[in-house]
């Protein structure tokens, strides 16, 4: 069973034209090369291949897309197929993040779906889980995490677990400049791994990467990183932000050294 991994990823949503996207990921390389942890970027689309040449080969850091579908091939318009993000040098994909949940009618199910094609054509599943305000105001976190966990891993056997991260992204604190305490964040991303220990074993929960997300930046990101059970981030907003997203890469170094 391998080691946990300390991942930081930047979703950088629906921004930047792909001249723009070489110009960040330069930028990105240049302060985050000598990372100790995993650096990823997840761009648009049209972004990949100029991404991916602003990554200038680095081993550090690695590319990512933002969707995946489920089928090879076929007549899916707008959609995107595993075998197409992997010819653009893709190693990484975000999986139901709450945007494509609440605007593109994103399931549990079509969620597995895509997590389950990913991995059977070797990329990486982000899977995004969280519950919205209102669900938190109800008590019902845990069981939202339950159900959504629960519905992401139907068919993904223990072994194909290894690829995947899971993160926690509290609906309320993406894009809103709330984010959880470091105490919330740590609490939801511990019952997500007792929930893979129960579902799975002790070394495939020990081993599983949990990402926080939302309004992660570089004042909050050392101490959301200093729980035990936060092995990372998903960086919305601040991702765009060379300068700050290279602060919250040094956070997750500084954790990887620790582990
Ligand atoms: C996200 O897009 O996954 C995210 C967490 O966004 P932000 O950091 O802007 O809240």
């Amino acid at each position: 069973m391998k080691k946990r991994e300390i991942v930081i990823a930047g979703n950088w949503k629906m921004n930047k034209t792909p001249f723009e996207a070489r110009v960040l990921a330069e930028a990105v390389r240049e302060r985050c090369e000598n990372a100790a942890c995993k650096v990823v970027i997840c761009v648009p689309f049209v972004d990949l291949f100029q991404a991916k040449e602003g990554l200038l080969g680095s081993s550090k850091i690695a590319l990512g897309a933002q969707n995946v579908h489920w089928a090879p091939s076929g007549a899916f318009t707008g959609e995107i197929s595993a075998e197409m993000l992997l010819s653009c040098g893709t190693e990484y994909v975000v999986i139901g993040h709450s945007e494509r949940r609440q605007y593109f009618g994103e399931t549990d199910e079509s969620v597995n779906r895509r997590t389950l094609a990913a991995l059977q054509a070797g990329l990486k599943p982000i899977v995004c889980v969280g519950e919205t305000e209102r669900e938190r105001e109800e008590g019902l976190t845990e069981s939202v995490i339950a159900r959504q966990v629960k519905a992401a891993l139907t068919d993904v056997d223990e072994a194909a677990l290894e690829n995947l991260i899971f993160a926690y992204e509290p609906v309320w604190a993406i894009g809103t400049g709330k984010t959880a305490t470091s105490e919330q964040a740590e609490e939801v991303c511990r019952y997500l791994r007792d929930l893979v220990k129960e579902l799975y074993s002790d070394a495939a929960a020990d081993a599983l990467t949990i990402q926080y997300g939302g309004s992660m930046n570089a004042k909050n990101a050392a101490e959301l990183l200093s729980m035990p059970d936060i092995d990372g981030g998903l960086i919305g907003g601040a991702s765009l932000k060379p300068d700050d997203f290279a602060v919250i890469v040094n956070a997750g170094s500084e954790k990887a050294a620790r582990l």
